[in-house]
């Protein structure tokens, strides 16, 4: 079709030496094609439609003034400057000053020159003047811009003239012909072409207001498109899905999920129960289950999906788990071979680390279908693992399963026609706005209810001066019979994103390490007599193993530790959770470790340490901690603090999921797409093709996965 940007799609670079610097920065901001320039939308706008008299404007105020310049020299007093003076009609004297220029502002800036320059008025101690003015030469009665000038987002690399010409440029090729019919785009809306227009170079007498703050006409266009692009590919998929087949798995009377229940040494809460309800018919169901299970961090989530990993094997399937470190997966083989293997059920275990026989025998059991359930990290689903019969794979700790991953859990399943069931599992609970957006395509169950006789966990934020207390508090836990977790973070030693990614990453390992291992000794040093373990991820996988035990089995009373312990490490007699650098971690992120405390009856503790000064978002967080631990909650403020993107780790892929609309702001918005969408793929599923493909594009099998 015409409007579909692909024939224009060549983002293979060029030969990239042989492109100048702002073109390269360009390709690096994906600004590409003519529909990505002309949909890098303005950050703010300046008004050079008018210019004011020298006089008439006053201080603090942002103007254009247009005047003759009187004087100009290099000042050396103090710091070498460049000082211009200029007049304007009104006889009124302008002091312009710049502390970096160039030969091409003396140039412009000479004595007898008409020039139009803008900024902001400050009361001098000459009179008026301006800073780093932006100024350009005119002849005399040069008309004024007619629309409001764009500042569009870029880097040093990208000088904003050079920008605002390509965007301009690029307006008129750019594919923005309407694809939708007119009926589904709400009513008082411009076409896209006009919004587009608008945005880039608004009329001088628009509500500048109404277009910083998206509300706009054409803003809410843009909005809108890109609101139903999303909501349309989480539909288009759940209708895919619909298409495929699974093994229909149905729980049998006095079959294994009832024979482990009889040894569970708990009762299951009501809410595990009302889910492993859920989960079940999914498994009865010809459909393959695409379920996301939410429930905060210890809420029992692991007995439900060995639960549901029994009815399956039950009919005969086999079962795969996959967690996203060694760590849990390792403490997930020990309490599932725990409770499984005395009812008959072989388990092996896979990952990564684990190399030669132990891999051979482990690729052996899932081949031949003498091992019911795999467990390890998601080695399991690599290339070259075989599974005899593969009904139920389930997945800890993770939103989503990606594109390439379900097809090659799809791939594990070898008879014709059939994919597995796929459960994932979280902690981190999806905000009511995500779920209707980016997570359409999934079916939530929710653990509303923590297992009975929990203290909740007390969080308090302190200073990392006051380092001491926390040591004799630890003292106080040891001795009533208690362990404690101490946390260092991940240092990253710059956040400069041109550093090069892999010496960054290396050497962001060397300092995690090293701080790690210094605080271990000095906590070793404080603490004489008490066993002080350290645990971080460059020991190989045996030594962590045998730490983790020696911990789990009370050996060692304090565990200092990155945040390989973050997810789902379960061990009830910890009591206290000391976090230092705190203001260096994400607020999932400390939700999680926190988590790691509070799991038995004991009354639990938390501690974040910072190191001031503590910047805004920092502080938020923090605040965020100490005053809720409701993790639906502290999901909520994520959102709010960092926006749906980085809420979904999505900003180290260099995807961001909205860049015009907001959820919760655009609420009426996505009611009204939330009702067309439907009713769009029925009737005009073409349209709706080329609305998707136009905003999402290569983006489309990631938004699916
Ligand atoms: P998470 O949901 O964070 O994965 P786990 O599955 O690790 O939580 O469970 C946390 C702890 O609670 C474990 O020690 C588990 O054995 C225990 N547990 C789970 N369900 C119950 C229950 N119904 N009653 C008592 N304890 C339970
Ligand atoms: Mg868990």
């Amino acid at each position: 079709m015409s409007n579909q940007p692909v024939a224009e799609d060549s983002r293979e670079p060029a030969a990239k030496a042989e492109l100048s610097a702002p073109q390269r920065a360009l390709l690096r901001l994906g600004l590409v094609r003519p529909i990505d320039l002309a949909l890098h939308l303005p950050l703010r706008y300046e008004d050079e439609t008018q210019v004011t008299t020298i006089a008439r404007s006053r201080t603090g105020e942002k103007v254009q003034v247009e005047g003759v310049v009187v004087e100009s020299r290099v000042e050396l007093r103090g710091r070498r400057q460049f000082v211009v003076k200029m007049t304007d009609e009104s006889q009124a004297e302008l002091v312009l000053r710049f502390l970096n220029f160039y030969p091409s502002h003396q140039k412009t800036l000479a004595p007898g020159q008409l020039v139009r320059v803008r900024g902001e008025i400050r009361g001098g101690f000459l009179g008026r003047e301006m800073v780093h003015p932006t100024f350009k030469a005119v002849t005399p009665g040069a008309p004024l811009a007619s629309s409001l000038t764009p500042v569009y987002p870029t880097t040093a690399q990208l000088p904003q003239p050079y920008l605002r010409k390509a965007i301009a440029g690029s307006l008129g090729r750019a594919p923005l012909q309407e694809v939708l019919p007119p009926q589904v785009v709400p009513a008082g809306l411009p076409s896209l072409r006009a919004a587009v227009e608008t945005l880039h170079h608004p009329p001088a007498d628009v509500s500048l207001h109404a277009l910083e703050d998206g509300s706009h006409p054409a803003a809410q266009r843009l909005k809108f498109e890109e609101l139903l692009a999303q909501q349309i590919s989480q539909l288009a998929s759940r209708a895919e899905r619909a298409l495929l087949r699974a093994p229909e798995i149905a729980p049998r009377a006095g079959g294994l999920h009832e024979k482990l229940l009889g040894v569970l040494p708990f009762g299951l809460t009501g809410a595990q129960r009302r889910v492993v309800d859920e989960i079940t018919a999914d498994l009865a169901g010809p459909r393959p289950m695409h379920r996301l299970l939410q429930g905060d961090v210890g809420a029992g989530k692991t007995v439900v999906a060995a639960l549901a990993a029994a009815v399956a094997m039950d009919a005969g399937w086999q079962c795969a788990l996959m967690a996203p470190t060694e760590i849990l997966a390792e403490q997930h083989f020990a309490k599932l071979v725990q409770w499984l293997e005395p009812l008959g059920i072989e388990v092996a275990r896979l990952s990564g680390s684990r190399k030669g026989k132990a891999r051979a025998k482990a690729m052996a059991q899932a081949a031949s279908g003498s091992a019911r359930l795999v467990v390890g990290t998601h080695a399991v689903i690599q290339e070259g693992v075989e599974f005899a019969r593969l009904g139920l794979a389930i997945v800890d700790e993770q939103h989503r399963f990606g594109v390439q991953q379900r097809l090659a859990l799809r791939r594990k399943l070898a008879i014709e026609g059939l994919e597995p069931h796929l459960l994932m599992m979280t902690a981190t609970p999806i905000p009511r706005t995500l779920a209707m957006t980016y997570f359409a395509d999934l079916d939530v169950s929710t653990i509303d209810e923590l297992p009975p006789g929990r203290t909740p966990i007390v969080t308090r934020v302190f200073a990392d001066t006051r380092r001491p207390e926390i040591v004799e508090r630890i003292r106080d836990e040891i001795a009533a019979g208690r362990q404690v977790y101490w946390v260092c973070p991940l240092i990253e030693e710059s956040e400069d994103a041109e550093n090069a990614a892999a010496e960054h990453a290396g050497k962001a390992e060397a300092l995690t390490l090293q701080n790690v291992t210094d605080t271990h000794a000095a906590l070793a040093e404080t603490l004489p007599g008490i066993g002080v373990g350290l645990l971080h991820g460059r020991m190989k996988p045996a030594d962590k193993a045998a730490v983790m035990a020696r911990f789990k089995a009370g050996e060692l009373p304090v565990l200092v530790a990155t945040t390989v312990i973050e997810v789902g490490v379960d061990v009830p007699n910890a009591s206290l959770m000391v976090i230092e650098h705190a203001e260096r971690f994400g607020l999932a992120q400390l939700h999680q470790l926190r988590g790691r405390v509070g799991r038995g009856s004991a009354a639990s503790v938390c501690v974040l340490l910072y190191a001031p000064p503590l910047s805004m978002i920092g502080k938020e967080r923090l605040k965020a901690m100490a005053e809720t631990t409701d993790g639906f909650e502290i999901a909520r403020r994520d959102l709010q603090i960092r926006g749906p993107g980085e809420f979904m780790g999505a900003r180290q892929s260099g995807d961001q999921l909205l860049r015009f609309a907001d959820l919760e702001e655009d609420a009426p918005l996505l009611a009204h797409v939330r009702q067309v969408a439907p009713e769009l793929l029925a009737r005009a599923p073409g349209a709706a093709s080329a609305h998707v493909e136009r905003w999402l594009g290569g983006k489309l099998e990631w938004m699916k996965a």
